[in-house]
């Protein structure tokens, strides 16, 4: 079963090092999102923020690439299922491109860090999916759109910042204690609860509405990309029914790798991400 690189222990500290030069810039690029727009995070029922926390990581995108992992593929549901009818099969097994990341099931401390690869503007994601995001931005763009990436693989330090961003705007509307870090996290991911940290999602905008509220399924861009993101193995990964069940806000944006035959499965299907992985292990487990 494909796992995830790892990294040796002088590989993570030197990471490491990359983490606290992205926080330094974070604290910048906060200051800058603060002037640049009517701050996302400000907003009520506005989730994330655009941020640029990755020109950190542009710095030295495949600072992990020594070791990447042999397994650069995305695993199809058919090559899981084969294997989970010979064992049974639990989240943890799942391949890299269905790995489960939410509040429930967060990324261990020691998960290494995925290999980067810049896409665009200092924005940089699991080396993984870099060339399918490409061709999906190629195709909008060739449609005639303009889709803006404003957000893609964040560390757990910016992560946290902007958890904790949000928890005090919830502190600011009256919410108290754990009602307040409830209320956020609707909203804003706590660190190691996001895929943003797997480096497996990237938020997408129209370069026209570049605001990230309800309006932006509104959008020419975002219709084109919820009707084709599949293709490219990209699936909406909060859609506005399913909040109950993912415990995400609806977030038009935020686009999660999946591969693309699981993302035409699961579009297919109907059900979000959480559903679709229930359903999927328990047919494999039967
Ligand atoms: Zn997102």
């Amino acid at each position: 079963m494909p796992r995830p690189s790892s990294l040796t222990r002088r590989e993570l500290i030197a990471l490491a090092g990359v983490g606290a030069g992205i926080l330094i810039l974070g604290e910048g690029v906060l200051a800058s999102e603060a002037m640049s727009g009517p701050a996302s995070l400000a907003r009520a029922g506005s989730s994330e923020s655009c941020d640029s926390t990755e020109a950190g990581v542009s710095e030295n995108p495949k600072a992990a690439a020594s070791e990447r992992s042999p397994e650069g593929a995305a695993a199809s549901p058919e090559e899981v299922a084969d294997s989970a009818a010979k064992a049974s099969m639990s989240l943890e097994d799942l391949p890299w491109n269905l790995r489960l990341v939410n509040k429930d099931h967060p990324l261990d401390e020691d998960f290494p860090l995925p290999d980067l690869e810049e896409i665009i503007d200092g924005y940089a994601v699991d080396v993984r999916i870099r060339d399918d995001l490409a061709a999906l931005l190629k195709a909008a763009r060739k449609a005639g759109h303009d889709p803006v990436v404003c957000s893609a693989f964040r560390s757990h330090d910016r992560q946290r910042e902007l958890y904790r961003a949000r928890v005090s705007q919830s502190k600011d509307e009256g919410k108290r204690g754990q009602e307040a870090k409830d209320d956020a996290a609707f909203w804003v991911a706590p660190p190691y609860a996001s895929e943003h940290e797997a480096g497996l999602a990237v938020d997408l905008v129209d370069g026209d509405y570049q605001q990230l509220d309800e309006r932006q399924e509104e959008t020419a861009t975002q219709k084109w990309l919820m009707k084709h993101c599949a293709k490219y193995g990209f699936i909406l990964r909060y859609p506005t029914d399913k909040s109950a069940i993912t415990g995400i806000g609806y977030e038009p944006w935020h686009y999660r790798y999946v591969g693309k035959e699981a993302a035409f499965a699961i579009a297919e299907s109907g059900l979000c991400f959480e559903e679709w992985i229930e359903k999927y292990l328990d047919q494999g487990n039967a």
